[in-house]
């Protein structure tokens, strides 16, 4: 089965399966590895590994993958696209009963639209992907209508402008108060994107800054999102306390990406 055909049946939800137990051994192997980068990451940055949180990124995969890697200890999770997380994660808590549901956390890293933010801020614990006011203001509607908390992380743009989404590093700090201003709404941090090309160390670098900075104004701000499949040692050599990988767990995802 291809990852799309995998997505496409995102409701098989039976994890008793033979072929559900060899994708079962498949990404405990693959998390196995991620776990070892990790902790070596870790130990060559002088970092203790408790400090850091690995989201698995689970866009394009199916509700049963979610499951098995739940079953696998994996708590946090990733995605994207607003529809296809609303359903999946609606499936994942269905499937978990009362008991699971409390301990997994579902990070919207996507670019968001105002349309759109209301309905994630229902069903999302934590949003990365915070990159204006007019976001900011859609989240906290929904954080309302759901009566809801929700953390929120600044997405800070670092390639110098913002067609991929993101805030520039100085525009960020006005941004962070406006999130801080609204009841329901926790700013937890910032995230990025290390720029395609680039060299994720000196991207990191800058993020760094920015997350130092935002901190002072804001000592509970204390989250730094940087490091995906490729790039997750230079995330650890520069703070970060959240990894976000997809690709390295699950498995290559169609290329219409
Ligand atoms: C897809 C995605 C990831 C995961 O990327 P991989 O290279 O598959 O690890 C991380 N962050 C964001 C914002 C993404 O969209």
């Amino acid at each position: 089965m291809t990852a799309s055909d995998r997505a496409q049946s995102g409701e098989r939800l039976a994890s008793d399966e033979p072929a559900d137990e060899s994708r079962l051994e498949e990404l405990r192997a693959t998390l196995d590895v991620v776990s070892a980068r990790i902790e070596r990451g870790c130990a060559d940055a002088g970092r203790d590994p408790g400090e850091v949180t690995l989201v698995v990124v689970t866009k394009y995969f199916p509700a049963s993958d979610v499951l098995l890697l739940h079953r696998l200890g994996v708590r946090h999770f990733g995605e994207n696209r607003d529809q296809e997380a609303g359903e999946k994660f609606r499936a994942v808590r269905r499937a978990l009963g009362e008991a699971g549901r409390d301990h997994l956390t579902l990070h919207f890293i996507g670019q968001l639209q105002s349309n759109k933010a209301g309905h994630v801020a229902g069903y999302a614990d934590v949003v990365q992907s915070v990159d204006r006011p007019k976001i900011v203001s859609a989240l906290d509607r929904g954080a309302h209508a759901a009566d809801r908390r929700l953390r929120l992380l600044l997405q800070v743009s670092l390639d110098g402008d913002t067609a991929r989404g993101g805030v520039l590093p100085e525009a960020a700090d006005e941004l962070a108060d406006e999130v801080a201003a609204h009841e329901l709404l926790t700013l937890k941090g910032v995230m990025a994107v290390a720029p395609l090309g680039a060299d994720a160390d000196a991207a990191f670098a800058r993020l760094r800054e920015v997350a130092d900075r935002i901190r002072a104004r804001h000592p509970g701000a204390d989250w730094l999102s940087a490091g995906m499949s490729a790039d997750l040692e230079a995330g650890l050599r520069h703070g970060a306390t959240h990894l976000r990988v997809g690709t390295a767990i699950l498995g290559s995802r169609p290329s219409l990406l």
